[in-house]
């Protein structure tokens, strides 16, 4: 992914700012063709010509007038684009013409206007522009009027944490840039996805025609001028522009931009609710109209790949958009209810930033322990908890905090939730690839740390066992309580405690609490109660925080603000290696533990409800508070 540095600094210093067009840099060359490599530096000398890429609009071909193919025409024939009879062809009708050679193919009908783009950014390394599967977001619209986006032939996709998406013609397109650089903040970083005259005019037609907002759109369905019982009738690109489509595709956008994880659409007698989980919490997002669950759901269904016709089965299906410059992927389940089907759609964001460890909120104590782990070459990490309590988000983090030149990290996921640089990744599917044989064939990869998302069943415990014990650092997860529960589940799923022993490096257990809104939440004095379960003296009762009822503006009304992980770990060492050996139970191996310094996920809630991070009431929610 490339991006052209729009950087807009002083405004008088004018188009020095944008990415200089490879022939102006050069001075004035002569034609060339399209460089090796990448876009934002388009340029590489060959022989004093000056090869250069230029978008859409490119110089294929000929110095002086030679009679040879050019680069471009030569690697579209290599790619068997074109055969070399219509490259001849094509150069006779350029000279005559003297139009581009791109354009002289697309006119003779050799080529297609889409091939040459995805043709052209395949050489450029910027991406093509797909109207159908891009979400268009309305505030990134309004950044542009529809004439000025025709005018200057550029569509603003997405704006979003200084990176503005965009697709046009040509990315050195000086008219482009300059309506682009009038209307973004100083700073932003442009993204460009390339498209052809006729798709791009198209899809800014579409964008502005329609609106993208969610109660217009709304308001446009109540007016009923569309039927919005036939989307399952509509080709991909009449598709864009329904306003079913438009309000599914909004809905999707919000939810991705507020960082939601589950979209429920639950159908009740008269109306359809929509409930949005944000930071593990439901709350109602809208109330849609009855008369428009057919339409909606059938879209779902449609974009998930689902039977539409079955209306009387539960169903899954997937499907992934592209909103603004991130990707998402869908996981949607349907069930049918007395009042329709039920869809819930579980949303994995995969360019979600992955967070460095120490911006997760484990405390100093378990940092320090995580790098003791890491630091053990060989062995097992296990990551517990039920789903949804951030598992996979600490071992991404651990993963790629360790991710560098030197290993070879590999991984077996289901799902990949977020792609990681370096590290080769193998999606895991029931009855394609499972597990177990996927690290029969993941050793034979040489890897020296290998990531396998779930122990499910004993073969794979075994298996993961094994490339333990033979000189691997593995990364793992099990379904269990709490990091002593892990032990006893081994052994039920069939591993012997013989060859459990020693091969544990540690094994963690964590769960998610809202943090209180920073901006809201509620100082008080500790009561008897509350200082008996913080575990202090009720003489001198610390200060503490409780969300504020009905919250602020700030944190939505919920009195609380995004979430952080309360975290145990076990450190395995001789002493706890030899319990497990003779199979002892997992309370001997808790008091050992606890003579040792054991910290568990009560001890570090309570910390951080000590420093203000959330409430009692909240850990209350996720752990035990009440010492047994
Ligand atoms: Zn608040």
């Amino acid at each position: 992914m490339e991006f052209i540095d729009l950087t807009v600094k002083k405004d008088n210093e004018g188009a020095s700012n944008l990415p200089a067009r490879p022939d102006q840099v050069a001075g004035k060359a002569g034609k060339g063709s399209p460089a090796q490599g990448g876009a934002g530096n388009a340029l590489a000398r060959t022989g004093g010509v000056v090869r250069h890429w230029s978008g859409y609009e490119y110089s294929g071909g000929e110095a002086g007038g030679a009679t040879g193919g050019g680069r471009i025409g030569d690697r579209m024939v290599a790619k068997g684009l074109i055969t070399i009879e219509q490259l001849n062809v094509a150069l006779q009708e350029k000279k005559i013409s003297g139009k581009l050679l791109g354009q002289v193919l697309v006119d003779l009908g050799f080529i297609d206007e889409l091939t040459l783009v995805q043709f052209l950014a395949e050489q450029s390394g910027n991406e093509v522009f797909d109207p159908k599967t891009t979400i268009f977001d309305a505030d990134a619209l309004a950044l542009l009027s529809k004439n000025e986006a025709k005018k200057s032939r550029v569509l603003p996709i997405s704006m979003r944490d200084n990176v503005a998406v965009v697709a046009l013609v040509d990315p050195y397109d000086i008219v482009a840039m300059d309506s682009l650089r009038r209307v973004l903040p100083k700073g932003t970083e442009v993204k460009c996805l390339l498209s052809t005259p006729s798709i791009l005019s198209d899809a800014i037609d579409a964008a502005y025609g329609y609106s993208s907002v969610i109660e217009d759109i709304l308001k446009e369905l109540d007016s009923d001028s569309a039927n919005p019982d036939d989307v399952t009738k509509l080709t991909d690109d009449q598709a864009y522009t329904h306003p079913i489509v438009r309000l599914v595709n909004a809905l999707m956008t919000e939810a991705v931009k507020t960082g939601v994880s589950d979209l429920h659409f639950e159908p009740e007698e008269n109306f359809v609710r929509l409930r949005y989980r944000l930071d593990g919490v439901l709350f109602t997002a809208q109330i849609l109209h009855k008369k428009l669950w057919n339409g909606v759901s059938q879209r779902i269904k449609i974009m998930s790949k689902m039977n539409i016709a079955d209306k009387l089965t539960a169903q899954d299906g997937r499907f992934n958009l592209n909103i603004g410059d991130r990707e998402a992927d869908f996981r949607v389940s349907s069930l049918p209810t007395v009042w329709g089907e039920n869809i819930v759609l579980r949303v994995l964001d995969k360019s979600a930033s992955i967070k460095p460890l120490d911006k997760l909120g484990f405390s100093p104590h378990n940092l320090e322990l995580i790098h003791r782990s890491q630091a053990r070459p060989e062995g097992i990490i296990i990551v517990t908890g039920p789903t949804g309590s951030g598992k996979s988000t600490s071992l991404y983090s651990m993963i790629n905090a360790i991710n560098r030149v030197e290993v070879n990290i590999q991984t077996l996921e289901d799902p990949v939730e977020y792609s990681l640089p370096m590290i080769r990744q193998t999606y895991v599917r029931e009855g394609v690839l499972e597990f177990a044989d996927g690290i029969k064939a993941l050793l034979r990869q040489d890897p020296d740390i290998i990531f396998i998302g779930e122990i499910r069943d004993g073969v794979t415990g075994e298996m993961a066992l094994k490339a333990a014990m033979t000189g691997h650092q593995v990364y793992t997860t099990l379904h269990t309580n709490d990091s002593f529960g892990a032990l006893p589940r081994l052994i039920d799923l069939g591993l012997k405690p013989g060859m459990i022993a020693g091969a544990i490096i540690a094994i963690f257990a964590q769960r998610l609490v809202r943090r209180l809104c920073v901006n809201c939440k509620e100082e008080h004095v500790a009561d008897a109660a509350e200082c008996k379960i913080l575990g202090v003296d009720p003489a001198n009762p610390p200060k503490i925080f409780r969300a504020h009822q009905g919250g602020c503006q700030l944190c939505a009304g919920q009195g609380y603000k995004g979430r952080v992980a309360i975290a145990e770990i076990l450190l395995m060492d001789e002493d706890l290696d030899e319990i497990v050996a003779r199979g002892g139970t997992k309370t001997e191996v808790r008091r050992k533990a606890v003579e040792k310094g054991f910290k568990s996920m009560r001890d570090d809630g309570i910390l951080k409800v000590l420093d203000g991070l959330t409430s009692l009431d909240e850990l209350a929610s996720a752990v035990h508070v009440y010492k047994d």
